[in-house]
């Protein structure tokens, strides 16, 4: 037997969780004036080690990257944002005006080792407000995220935030961070001793060397005036719509083109994997791409934890029973049942046999399908044009023709 690659998932069952979750995330952006755009799944590798970073753990370990057969190097899409910026580039959005409000959703791949909540394969559904330098974007785009998580009814959440400065502040801190970290280096984990010269701020966010991380600089004392006024902006507008959150300095996110404002939403039950979206803003990922200079800020969800999230509060919804089993007597009626299962489809969920049972084995899967009506269908029905139709939880009975058959159910619902 061949078996699906690790880290993988086949949803079956759940597809129609999967569903709901999707529509009522899109709906949450169409009605913010937010527009899909679908990329491909695999992009040059160069656009990840010029936007992700080169230095980061996702291009240096966790990248699918080949080379197709015409020796182009490809990488499978690990995130979504640095996609999105060079369509918009590429099609020349910035002539539709600012901002381009832009969403987009579908699998990621990332070589991590595969745990709860941690896939190769995983879903994101992503946001990008694209062309506005001002905090009250950043406040629009969590206050997005917000509501998306309000749609589907998770209440668990922490909403952390934090400020990583520019190219004028960063640097400072920077120094200030390896300076901090220097004595410990021999210490640290093998990760953080090559992200000590690659990337310091990583060592931050390692659970292994949290340690080292309580007592380590803040970002938010080294920002510069411009980025102090801006995040002070973000938290009081954050404070006005009466949105919890929490500033921590750890969370430096795991991809270098953030600037200024960074947020992740927590969901701390869910343990080590317990970060279910997050974002930031990337003021310079459009210039660094070969466009113009536009800030922006984005953000994405994960699927995959937002449904164990939804599942620990026992938010899922329920599958929907059938509306209606057409149960025909004998062969002879099969088409007529397929007629009027065709006829009632139109209007609710139906069903009708095709593996040929007898009534009794029709009305015992109805049974088990939940069926809220049969509708039974013989010689007689088709001469007189009315059916029977059954309250399968009542157990009340009438003869009624289609059009009034329509109604009967409908008013039940
Ligand atoms: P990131 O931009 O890496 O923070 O990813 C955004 C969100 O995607 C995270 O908060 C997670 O919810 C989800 N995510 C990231 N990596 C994985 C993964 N390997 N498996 C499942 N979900 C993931």
């Amino acid at each position: 037997m061949i078996s699906r690659i690790k880290g993988t998932n086949d949803i079956i069952e759940d597809s129609r969780i999967w569903e709901w979750l999707e529509g009522k995330l899109k709906n949450v952006a169409l009605n913010f004036g937010f527009i899909e755009t679908r990329t491909p799944i695999f992009e040059a590798t160069e656009l990840f080690n010029r936007s992700v970073g080169n230095e980061t753990d996702i291009v240096q370990k966790e990248m699918y990257t080949f080379e197709d057969k015409g020796n182009r190097s490809i990488t499978l899409r690990p995130e979504g944002t640095a996609p999105v910026m060079r369509a918009f580039i590429e099609n020349n959005l910035l002539s539709k005006g600012l901002p381009q409000k832009l969403f987009y959703y579908g699998p990621m791949f990332r070589y991590e080792r595969p745990q709860a909540g941690r896939m190769r394969q995983f879903h994101q559904f992503g946001v990008e407000l694209i062309g506005s330098p001002l905090p009250i974007a950043d406040a629009m785009t969590i206050l997005l995220a917000i509501e998306m998580l309000k749609a589907i009814g998770l209440d668990k959440f922490k909403l952390k935030i934090n400020s990583t400065g520019d190219e004028k502040c960063r640097p400072n801190y920077v120094e200030a961070l390896k300076a901090y970290y220097k004595p410990f280096f021999n210490d640290l984990c093998d990760d953080c001793r090559v992200r000590y010269d690659r990337n310091v701020l990583r060592l931050l966010d390692c659970k292994k060397d949290a340690k080292y991380a309580e007592n380590a600089p803040k970002i938010t004392d080294y920002l510069c005036h411009d980025c102090k006024v801006h995040f002070d902006k973000l938290r009081k507008y954050l404070d006005e719509m009466e949105i919890e959150y929490e500033v921590d300095p750890s969370i430096v996110r795991g991809l270098d083109y953030y600037t200024r404002t960074v947020f992740e939403f927590k969901y701390p039950s869910l343990g080590a994997q317990d970060a279910i979206g997050g974002g930031g803003r990337y003021d310079r990922l459009i210039e660094e791409l070969g466009g113009p200079k536009i800030p922006s800020i984005g953000f994405a969800f994960g699927i995959e934890r937002l449904i164990l999230a939804l599942e620990e509060e026992g938010k899922l919804p329920k599958a929907e029973d059938l509306d209606v089993y057409i149960v025909s007597i004998d062969e002879d009626q099969r088409i007529e049942a397929l007629k009027v299962a065709s006829a009632l489809s139109r209007y609710f969920k139906v069903d009708v046999d095709v593996m040929g049972r007898n009534v009794k084995g029709q009305f015992s899967y109805a049974s088990k399908e939940n069926a809220r009506y049969t509708v039974v269908i013989g010689e007689e029905e088709i001469r007189t044009g009315l059916y029977t139709l059954k309250n399968m939880k009542t157990g009340e009975q009438s003869k009624v023709r289609l059009s009034e058959m329509i109604k009967e159910i409908n008013g039940a619902k």
